[in-house]
């Protein structure tokens, strides 16, 4: 199916797998960690990538490739894997094209788990970073970049900062210096924002979240745009531009052409050496998520905006975050990349910080405290004792989490239910 034929909604329904006569109408769940041939010749050919089909699961699985190939219509990409966790997405994009001695420039604004990658760990194999606020100016971001630079990093709409990234002028940046712009866009999913459109090369997603929607299966999935011309910056990009010798000397770029070289790599070598890869009953799992992806986005975003409303106009709050707002840091430029709006996630801050924001969420009856957003159920989080407990103060504070905020993840209940709960638990904080 062509990824320019149909709608968004048509696209999260049918996309990737069309059955043939006879076949089964929903995708099959290749429960199969290897696949039988009738001679070692043509196996040996799909060893040297001279034929494509399967041979292990490690690498390669039809399930999850059905899948892939949905998300990358999805994000109009040309092509598409599903990793085992949006970090393992995350950790492939970036190691595809990096090795000791690169850069990365990277939105200071980012998951902590990211955060966590490229500062620590990957700069443990030698790969360092450069964090701009993603506000930065042009001439700001210009000063981020080295001779090593390899990649720009940076999320649509950031977990938990809600900051929104200004896609066009991190692309041109990126561009200018001859390297592509990877974005994570886990928030807002393709149904609201495509930043392959603004001009990303890579696009990554955690699919544990809104993609798969219901808290069912840790996922990730990386799509390529098929836009970036690694030949045209052969030297920055030896991976995919010189001959890989664990493949009799296949150079990628050459071979599998733009719309092909990012992914057939991180399949054959990434794949094939860390194995991350998502297990094919996940797989199967995400694609139910993605068939309702287009009904529920709306939902979640009435239920962020309907909350962040109720909020905002709270004497006990100190201030809420949600790009949805007017008067938000980032109302305009919300707009621009996503004018049916973003995400059903909200932050905020109550009078009393931490204190008070313990008290508040023990209060709650619909919304768990839980390590998730994105989920069909609501649920709460306070980032700096969870998942930004790494961070030192002043690491959360460049990174928009102060100490005392709330993370809600606005769900598909009924938008009443959920501000009568919110409500009641700010009364009950005396
Ligand atoms: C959750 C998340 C990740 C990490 O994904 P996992 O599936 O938990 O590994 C990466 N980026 C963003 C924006 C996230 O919200």
């Amino acid at each position: 199916m062509s990824s320019e034929q149909f709608s968004i909604g048509t696209k999260c329904v049918q996309a990737g797998y069309r059955p043939g006569n006879g076949e089964p109408r929903q995708i099959p769940i290749i429960q199969s960690t290897t696949f039988k041939y009738d001679t070692s010749e043509d196996m040996g050919k799909l060893f040297d990538l001279e034929a494509s089909g399967y041979f292990y699961t490690r690498l390669q699985n039809p399930t999850n490739d059905y899948v892939a190939a949905k998300i990358a219509a999805l994000e109009g990409g040309t092509a598409g894997m599903l990793t085992s966790s949006g970090q393992a997405a995350n950790f492939f994009a970036l190691f595809n094209i990096c090795q000791c001695g690169d850069h990365i420039v990277s939105s200071s604004s980012i998951y902590g788990g990211t955060f966590n990658l490229i500062s620590v760990t990957m700069a443990r194999m030698g790969i360092t970073t450069t964090f701009v606020s993603p506000d930065c100016t042009e001439e700001e971001l210009e000063a981020a970049f080295q001779d090593n630079t390899k990649a720009v990093f940076g999320e649509t709409i950031a977990n938990p900062a809600l900051t929104v990234l200004d896609i066009e002028k991190f692309a041109k940046a990126a561009h200018k210096h001859g390297v592509p712009l990877i974005v994570d866009n886990t928030f807002p999913t393709p149904v609201n924002c495509r930043p392959i459109e603004w001009g990303a090369d890579i696009v990554t997603h955690s699919t544990t979240k809104y993609m798969d929607g219901h808290g069912a299966g840790v996922g990730g999935a990386i799509v390529d745009s098929g836009k970036f011309d690694w030949m045209a910056h052969a030297d920055k990009f030896p991976g995919l531009t010189q001959p890989d010798e664990s493949y009799h000397g296949i150079t990628y770029a050459e071979k599998f052409g733009l719309g092909g070289a990012f992914i057939t790599k991180a399949t054959a070598q990434l794949m094939r050496d860390f194995g991350s890869i998502q297990s094919p009953q996940n797989a199967f799992l995400l694609n139910l998520g993605l068939e309702s992806l287009h009904v529920r986005m709306p939902r979640h975003v009435e239920n962020g905006q309907a909350c962040a409303e109720f909020l905002q106009q709270h004497p006990k709050v100190k201030y809420v975050n949600y790009p949805g707002l007017p008067g938000n840091p980032y109302y305009e430029i919300a707009q621009k990349y996503m004018p049916n709006g973003g995400c059903g996630v909200v932050s905020f801050e109550l009078e009393g910080g931490r204190p008070a924001a313990e008290a508040f969420m023990k209060e709650l009856r619909l919304a768990a405290i839980e390590t998730h957003v994105a989920d069909a159920r609501t649920c709460c989080l306070n980032p700096a004792t969870s998942t930004h407990r790494q961070m030192n103060d002043e690491q959360l504070a460049a990174a928009g989490v102060p100490a005392g905020m709330i993370r809600l993840s606005c769900g598909l209940e009924d938008k009443k239910d959920l501000i009568a709960d919110l409500s009641n638990a700010l009364d009950a904080i005396g």
